[in-house]
């Protein structure tokens, strides 16, 4: 009070504007009461006081009387509540206040994003409960845990399908707490809202695109072993619950891909998809595994007759042909079926066997089905072993090749050999082609192994030439799978290896059977006659046996016809003999040489003779030889 008196009264106030406003009231109307204004400390910090003033007077003198009571705190919080009632205008959350005292829990305050989030405007909608934005879309999981929260007075965070104004839905992610007064009673509830309809959109189309392929739109490998899976445990826990599943491999897709390109493949596909669709029971599943693999589960069948009967159907369907682009297309599939047993544990176990399945309907031919047993699950693993080991086979230099002669049966003389391959396995022994041929041209490990024997044994006759040259050359016949010979670089490779030994084209004869050149004839007419370029002889093997007719035959240009060792084996017991004459007087008419295979015993030969078959093949000669023994044959230089 000291230090005070003496001092103007007014310089107390901070600004010099609440001073002047002060001073003009005063003398207006000679007091002032609760005027809120910054007043000066001591140590000039500023603090807000409400402040009452009056002009009086005191001992006879004109005085001023002022009353003031801090309201720093007060004005403080007022500042904060504006700021943050300017937040929850400018926030682009939709942000909901409820009266949580009233009955209905009605709705006091919207800010803007609200309005423009659902479509209503703030007056239409206060007082009113929130219920109106999920319309009559009550039954939700997520409206259970929010009321049941909201009832609890507790705070949650949930996600709800809303309805704007105009009845278009939205995703609302929605975070509801409660606001409690001094003594802890909720007094409002406080709703924050995002509409998250495009993050939704987004994670489904994630999620989509995770489980389905993206061609055919058909459940992918995921889905599908996650749905066979649920189908396994349902069936452990209800063994009179059975399924099925089949596995289906489009036959020739490889060969529309090829000719026909991946567009029309591909839309095949797509196709083949929609069709099976239309073969199934919505509650059993596609999918599509990739490439042209298809896989269906059955889910609960009473008897196994319930799925062979939809394999047949959908081979039935398939039969009908696709029209894309104006092209017809013709498709058969095989279908591979596995029944549920108590055994099977997990998906991959189903999966594999029927896969098994696939591969013996496989080997029945086109549009076959075969059901798994476990027998083939043995033979699969043994094909697989088997694959296995022929990969590393010729990189260890497993792969030999054997020579058998073939003689005139003029001269009586060897004038060739025919290499044929064998694999010297380490554990099984020498294996013979017929076991591992097939499963070589299967996984297109043939190209490798083909080209080893042609090198190989171009090699061996280049060496035998020199050591027994002769007027009429040593010839080598060489074997060409289906596969091989639809090698576009067939010619290639071959002029190659010509090129590096050195031997006279025509001393090489490929070996090709009917099928191998009537399969695609368009292409294997191109590749006939750019090996004919060459100069190398070819020849029909194993004829008589396919489909080759007799007619288109000298379309092509062959060198030499092979008669199927079946007919020699027949002819002895006194059938076919007409067929085997036939088959050389064609040739001859056509200018081509006949070798007969399979010459077992000396009636044969002296049959052959007398038909005037030239040259012949068989165990009565000898049987396919090792480098060394073939060597030794050509020195000891036979008679027959
Ligand atoms: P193929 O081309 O018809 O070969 C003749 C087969 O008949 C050979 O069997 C030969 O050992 C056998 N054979 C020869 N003389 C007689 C006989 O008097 N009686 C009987 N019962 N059989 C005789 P192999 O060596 O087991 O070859 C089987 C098949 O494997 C061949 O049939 C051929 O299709 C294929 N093959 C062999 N080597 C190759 C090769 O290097 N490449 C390709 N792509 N296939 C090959
Ligand atoms: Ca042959
Ligand atoms: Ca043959």
């Amino acid at each position: 009070a000291a230090e005070l008196v003496g001092r103007q009264a007014l310089d107390f106030y901070a600004n010099p504007s609440d001073r002047a406003q002060l001073l003009e009231q005063l003398t207006q109307n000679g007091f002032l009461q609760n005027y809120e204004v910054q007043a000066k400390k001591v140590d000039g910090s500023l603090v807000w006081v409400s402040a009452s003033l009056r002009l009086l007077v005191f001992d006879g003198e004109a005085a001023l009387l002022s009353v003031f009571s801090e309201i720093t705190e007060r004005k403080q919080s007022e500042a904060r509540l504006r700021l943050m009632e300017r937040a929850i205008e400018a926030s682009s959350n939709g942000i909901v206040l409820t009266d949580a005292s009233q009955p209905d829990n009605p709705i006091i305050y919207v800010n803007p994003a609200f309005e423009a989030m659902t479509g209503y405007a703030a007056a239409e909608i206060v007082g009113h409960n929130c219920r109106f934005l999920q319309g009559a879309d009550r039954a939700q999981t997520n409206l259970q845990i929010l009321r049941s929260a909201v009832r609890a007075r507790k705070e949650c965070h949930v996600t709800l399908r809303n309805y704007r104004k105009d009845g278009t839905p939205f995703w609302n992610e929605l975070h509801v707490s409660p606001v409690f007064d001094p003594n802890g009673r909720v007094t409002h509830f406080v709703g924050i809202q995002t509409d998250i309809s495009d993050r939704k959109l987004m994670e489904d189309q994630l999620v989509h695109a995770a489980l389905h392929d993206a061609l055919t739109q058909l459940p992918n490998r995921v889905l599908f072993m996650n749905r066979l899976n649920q189908a396994i445990n349902r069936s452990q826990h209800d063994p009179t619950h059975r399924f099925a599943m089949l596995f289906l491999d489009l036959d020739r897709f490889k060969v529309v891909n090829d000719s026909l390109g991946h567009i029309v493949g591909d839309q095949l596909l797509v196709a083949i998809a929609q069709r099976l669709q239309t073969c199934l029971r919505p509650e059993n599943i596609i999918a599509r595994l990739g490439g042209d693999e298809f896989t269906i589960l059955i889910d609960s069948i009473q008897q196994e007759s319930d799925a062979t009967r939809v394999a047949e159907h959908i081979q039935q369907a398939l039969r009908v042909p696709f029209n894309l682009n104006g092209s017809e297309i013709f498709t058969t599939a095989s279908i591979g079926i596995a029944f549920s047993t108590p055994d099977y544990t997990r998906p991959e176990q189903v999966l594999r066997d029927a896969d098994a399945a696939l591969y013996q309907a496989k080997e029945r031919g086109r549009a076959c089905q075969a059901v798994f047993d476990s027998q083939m699950y043995e033979q699969a693993v043994a094909l697989l072993q088997l694959e296995t080991d022929l990969r590393r086979a010729i990189e260890r230099q497993e792969l030999r090749v054997f020579y058998q002669p073939i003689v005139s049966l003029t001269a009586g003389k060897v004038v060739g050999f025919e290499a044929l391959v064998r694999w010297q396995h380490p554990q099984r022994g020498l294996i013979s082609p017929d076991q591992f041929i097939p499963v070589a041209e299967e996984t297109g490990l043939i190209i490798d192994i083909g080209r080893w024997v042609l090198q190989e044994s171009c090699q061996q006759l280049c060496q035998w030439q020199r050591q027994f040259p002769s007027d009429s050359p040593l010839t080598m016949s060489v074997n060409l799978s289906v596969k091989q010979f639809s090698q576009p670089d067939l010619a290639k490779y071959v002029a190659q290896v010509l090129q590096k030994t050195g031997i006279d084209p025509a001393c090489l004869k490929l070996e090709i059977t009917e099928s191998g050149i009537m399969h695609n004839d368009q292409s294997s007419a191109e590749l006939l006659s750019h090996l004919q370029q060459l100069q190398v002889q070819l020849c029909i093997d194993d004829f008589g046996t396919g489909y080759s007719s007799l007619s288109r035959l000298h379309q092509f240009p062959i060198n030499t016809l092979k008669i199927d060792r079946a007919f020699i084996r027949s002819m002895t017991l006194g059938e076919d003999t007409e067929m085997v004459k036939t088959i050389i007087t064609l040739a001859q008419n056509l200018g081509m040489d006949v070798v007969a295979e399979g010459i077992e015993s000396l009636p044969q030969l002296v049959q052959l003779r007398q038909l005037g078959c030239e040259f012949g093949q068989g165990y009565l000669f000898a049987k396919p030889l090792n480098a060394q023994a073939a060597e030794a044959l050509l020195e000891s230089d036979p008679s027959w």
